[in-house]
């Protein structure tokens, strides 16, 4: 197309075009250049500086743990400076076992300590005082009714406790029938209170019938007994008596006939006697031809018309 020079001039403005074309072509080159080299910057930088694999420092310590407080371990990337931190958590004391320092007595507190085999650490209680473990209390002088006796206990830790034990009479209140009286020595005081009440009715107080005072005549006794058939000595050696209803006593006896005669009629009248002498019941033994020696226990029952303002009767045996 260029042959014709002619035609070269006149077609310049046709090459100027071409290179133009050449121009624009070159310039689209470089800016798609220009972009891949910038892609590639990045690419680098956030290779570099963006995400990466951190190379991490060992780990460092911030701060020690202890037994009883956590500790802090650091490590830092050597490529981006990022920091990375670890607990290392407290795992408590490693207490040994309790050993006394001091021992407890009875009276004064102890001491028992304990040490911490990781750090040293020590801690320490109070064993409270246990107190004196006493004996049972055993008498050393006995009291009397009338003097102070004494008792001791004794810890195992040699301590010694000492009492009195205040002597004196064990006075038992006086009742219905008995004064007030020592069960210890006998001794009485006062009078007994006498029942509460008509004779032959219950005591208001202590609920017994009351009964008249009885006077028995004092044993041994002979009684002499003398009839047309002989005579006879017999000896009572024993003599009781009882209420068996509000108006009927029974008065019982042991006797020995100790003298004899023919051969007499054993007998004996018992008659009781209100406080005024009066007779107001009677009853009688009798046994017939006895001999030297026999024996007798009997009871002889006696009606008797009480009163009930009798408050006293006498037994006679005739
Ligand atoms: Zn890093
Ligand atoms: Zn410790
Ligand atoms: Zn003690
Ligand atoms: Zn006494
Ligand atoms: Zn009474």
């Amino acid at each position: 197309m260029c042959a014709d020079f002619g035609w070269r001039t006149f077609y310049f403005p046709t090459g100027l075009r071409e290179r133009e074309k050449d121009m624009k072509k070159n310039h689209l080159i470089t800016i798609i250049a220009c972009a891949i080299a910038l892609v590639a910057i990045v690419v680098v930088l956030i290779l570099v500086f963006g995400k990466h694999e951190h190379t991490w420092s060992e780990w460092q310590v911030s701060k020690a743990v202890t037994c009883d407080n956590d500790g802090l371990n650091i490590r830092v990337c050597d490529k981006c400076g990022e920091s990375q931190s670890m607990i290392t958590y407290a795992q408590g004391h490693s207490w040994g076992a309790w050993s006394p320092t001091k021992k407890a007595t009875c009276t004064d507190n102890g001491l028992e300590t304990r040490v911490c085999d990781k750090c040293g650490e020590s801690q320490s209680k109070t064993t409270y005082a246990k107190g004196h473990s006493w004996s049972s209390w055993s008498v050393t002088e006995q009291y009397t009714c009338t003097t102070n006796g004494s008792k001791e206990r004794v810890c195992s830790c040699g301590e010694k406790e000492t009492q009195i034990i205040v002597g004196g009479h064990s006075w038992e209140s006086a009742t219905c029938v008995d004064p007030k009286t020592c069960k210890n020595c006998n001794l009485t005081e006062g009078e007994a209170l006498g029942h509460v009440g008509m004779i032959g009715s219950e005591c208001t107080r202590c609920k017994q019938i009351i009964y008249p005072k009885v006077n028995m005549p004092r044993t041994p006794m002979a009684v002499y007994h003398s009839s047309a058939l002989g005579t006879i000595i017999i000896e009572i050696t024993q003599l009781s008596y009882k209420f068996t209803s509000s108006n009927r006593i029974s008065v019982s006896f042991s006797a020995e006939v100790v003298s004899v005669s023919d051969e007499p009629l054993a007998k004996l009248t018992i008659s009781v006697l209100d406080s005024d002498g009066y007779k107001i019941g009677s009853g009688s033994w009798m046994d017939v031809y006895p001999s030297f020696g026999d024996k007798y226990k009997e009871s002889v029952s006696v009606s008797l018309e009480l009163d009930e303002n009798c408050s006293e009767i006498t037994i006679v045996i005739e």
